[in-house]
């Protein structure tokens, strides 16, 4: 963990000491934490900072048990290299210097022969932190080692989500606390964005606000929804568009921000339409995956009873719609952040 200064000046001597650092764990919450630091200079309890209003004190359970997982017996400390074939188990220690002239050695083999780009850094986040994890980019400029992207799994979402919104970026979170209705959508957020959750049932407290949690299994996030919809695998997509017709045809959606925002909401809202009134009839394909969405929503598959997969309730689907232009500057605006007319927050996994 990479335990950062200052240390809190209020800790009086002779005592433990706080040390004010954040997660370093490659998750969206990037938590704030307080962590004890013992007079023998080790780390004892790990909490999250009350001061941040997004972590808002509250932590995953892994994270606050951090100190059992550094200071475990069991815990690899040295280098170490396979010997034998793969699969065997056979291990040799060696020092941190023969590991480093090792690996070394092997980049620069590798460069004599086939040139500086045979060498990939491939890395991206895991426990290493934003400062970190970034470091290794200073070696591929200095040694013109390949520039593909050094990672595989985030390129594709990545591209759609930007292809899709036009930037990288999202709403700030803690939007959800202000809003009067949370899709939890593709993600499992009590085991996973712990913050999610404490904005989610904040707006539901304060607001009375409507939690939805889409997912295809029957995750425990589930239990605190108040529409449960589980779909089937590679049917989000079709939720997604009648979610969208259903805006367009009863007037829910923000007809003057798309107009302002977005680059053909015309566009969108003739293509959501005619296979249903205008144009061809339904492909086999459609109606297939028509099929299996109301197979979904009739209770065939195991989901929760108290789930409707094809409307939200009166009480979410009868709220005026949003007229509030959020995005009219940027997010982190403090003016975004007070009571508004009602609005809905969407939270998706992103990675
Ligand atoms: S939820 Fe857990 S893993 Fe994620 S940033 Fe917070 S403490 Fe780290």
């Amino acid at each position: 963990m990479n335990i950062a200064t200052p240390i809190s000046a209020k800790n009086k001597p002779g005592h433990n000491s706080v040390g004010h650092t954040v997660c370093p764990h490659d998750c969206p919450s990037a938590c704030a934490l307080d962590v004890d630091l013992t007079e023998d200079g080790r780390i004892g309890r790990v909490r999250g900072s009350a001061d941040n209003t997004y972590t808002a004190g509250v932590i995953c359970a892994k994270v606050a048990r951090y100190s059992e997982r550094i200071y475990h017996p069991g815990r690899l400390m040295v280098p170490q290299r396979r010997k034998g074939e793969k699969g065997e188990g056979n291990w040799q220690e060696l020092s941190w210097e023969a590991a480093l002239d090792e690996i070394a050695n092997a980049f620069v083999k590798a460069q004599a022969s086939h040139g500086s780009e045979a060498i990939w850094p491939y890395f991206y986040a895991g426990t290493m932190g934003q400062v970190q994890r970034d470091s290794i980019e200073r070696l591929r400029h200095a040694k013109k080692y390949s520039g593909f992207m050094g990672t595989i799994c985030t390129n594709m979402a990545w591209t759609g989500y930007v292809m899709g919104t036009g930037a990288l970026r999202g709403p700030d979170p803690r939007e959800m606390a202000k809003s009067d209705c949370v899709v939890i959508w593709g993600t499992n957020a009590v085991a996973t964005q712990v913050n999610v959750m404490t904005h989610a049932v904040k707006a539901r407290k304060d607001r009375g606000a409507k939690l939805v949690v889409i997912d295809i299994y029957d995750n425990p996030t589930m239990k605190q929804a108040d529409v449960k919809l589980v779909l089937r695998p590679g049917t989000d997509a079709a939720l997604a568009c009648a979610v969208m017709h259903i805006a367009f045809r009863d007037g829910y959606a923000d007809r003057a921000y798309m107009a302002k925002y977005a680059d053909d909401p015309a566009g969108l809202e003739a293509h959501l339409k005619p296979a249903r009134r205008n144009g061809p009839p339904p492909s086999p394909a459609f109606r297939s995956t028509r099929s299996k969405l109301s197979e979904s929503s009739s209770g065939t598959r195991k989901r929760p009873s108290s789930a409707s997969a094809t409307a939200f309730p009166a009480s979410v689907t009868a709220r005026p719609r949003c007229t509030r232009p959020f995005r009219s500057r940027p997010c982190s605006a403090p003016g975004n952040m007070k009571a508004a007319a009602p609005s809905t927050t969407t939270v998706r996994s992103s990675a």
